[in-house]
């Protein structure tokens, strides 16, 4: 049997990881025919968005993508394609296993978390107010009506919302997806203490939650006290659960702990559908070198083997890439002792090395 997968190959360094992933995917055997979607600013000027309508109805259609990384402007044009996807498909679950593998590079011998971030709400919803716009003092006058609060007349403002159905999912999510792959703990995360009818309500219902998995263990941290304690003894956690902004940052922190973005996946998943793509970006300093180190991606095909059944390729994927990474010879510039070294290969070798482990 063959399934349909959406590839959303990207920008930046997204299509040579994306080339390379395809090839180690179809080497596993697993068949997949690839519906190739673009989008981000190379379509606008053929469609006049970032994220033409096709792609979401190939999505949909499939219910299962493989996406490369997609430049955002920093401070102007469109916003963020990533988030839209996960508003557009409602991709309320973002999931980051973050596992330490034997020959990554990292201050830490044993890391294995798992992030799981809120994706639809919070600073993320897009809520802003431009600085100098007539609705954005509108706004401002409103607040200081409604709160006696007084902010300064030319601030811009982004509103930070946190829903009760939105956290209770997420919680659940993190909650059964401890249940169904032995996780032993779930650790709410949050700043409770200051912003109280945002992060209090996520901490309430998330205790709440929390009482209908006697089986697992919870238990809540703050997020910079989070942060801290991550850096120190990753090994007392276990399942992490974050609203959208803390656990952006909280997942880089996370992969920064198991040798850095080169090698962090993820999946995005809503009710039956998913995509998967890298924690990390575009890197625009490497596109088109051959540099970029595939085993994000690659790892994220890996779960998306898992999220198809096909746990037997799945894990003959991982064990190959583990052995080459381990073996630390035909890996990338990120996975050797220094960034200069002359004997790192690049993005195409690793694949094809991964392949020959496969075969
Ligand atoms: P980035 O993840 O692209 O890069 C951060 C650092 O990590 C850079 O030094 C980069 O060279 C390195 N790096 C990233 N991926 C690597 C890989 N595979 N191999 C080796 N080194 C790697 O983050 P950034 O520079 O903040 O963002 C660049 C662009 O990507 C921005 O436009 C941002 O909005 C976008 N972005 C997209 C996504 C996504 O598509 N989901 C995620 C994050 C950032």
């Amino acid at each position: 049997m063959a399934y349909t997968v959406t590839l959303i190959p990207g920008d930046g360094v997204g299509p040579e990881l994306a080339e390379a992933t395809q090839r180690v995917v179809e080497a596993t055997g697993v068949k997949i025919n690839w519906e190739i979607e673009n989008a981000g600013a190379d379509v606008v000027a053929e469609y006049g968005t970032p994220l033409p309508e096709r792609v979401l109805d190939s999505i949909r259609k499939n219910k299962i993508a493989l996406k490369g990384p997609l430049t955002t402007p920093v401070g102007r044009g469109f916003r963020s394609v990533n988030v839209a996807l996960r508003q557009e498909l409602d991709l309320y679950a973002c999931l980051r296993p973050c596992k330490k593998f034997k020959g990554v590079r990292s201050r830490y011998d044993e890391v294995d978390l798992v992030v799981v971030r809120e994706n639809s709400e919070d600073l993320y919803a897009g809520i802003e107010f431009q600085e100098g716009r007539p609705e954005t003092r509108d706004v401002i006058g409103q607040i200081q009506r409604l709160t006696g609060k007084h902010m300064p007349a030319d601030s811009g403002v982004s509103i930070k919302g946190i829903s009760i159905g939105a956290t209770r999912r997420i919680v659940r999510f993190a909650f059964e997806y401890a249940r169904e792959n032995g996780r032993k703990k779930v650790t709410a995360v949050h700043k409770a203490n200051i912003m109280k009818f945002s992060d209090g309500l996520f901490l309430a219902v998330a205790t709440e939650v929390a009482a209908e998995y006697p089986d697992i263990a919870f238990d809540e941290r703050i997020v910079d006290n989070m942060c801290m304690q991550l850096v120190q003894k990753p090994e007392l956690y276990d399942v992490l659960v974050l609203p959208n902004l803390y656990g952006d940052i909280l997942s880089d922190l996370c992969a920064g702990l198991i040798g850095g973005l080169g090698v962090a996946p993820g999946a995005n998943l809503g009710e039956g559908i998913a995509v998967f793509e890298a924690t990390h970006g575009s890197a625009p300093k490497y596109a088109g070198r051959n540099k970029a180190d595939p085993a994000a991606l690659m790892f994220s095909a890996v779960m998306m083997l898992n999220y198809l059944g096909e746990r037997e390729a799945a894990n003959r994927m991982e064990n190959a890439m583990a052995t080459v990474i381990a073996e630390g010879k035909d890996v990338t510039y990120d996975l050797k002792p220094a960034a200069d070294d002359p004997t790192a290969v690049g993005t195409s070798q690793m694949a094809d090395a991964i392949i020959a482990h496969l075969q």
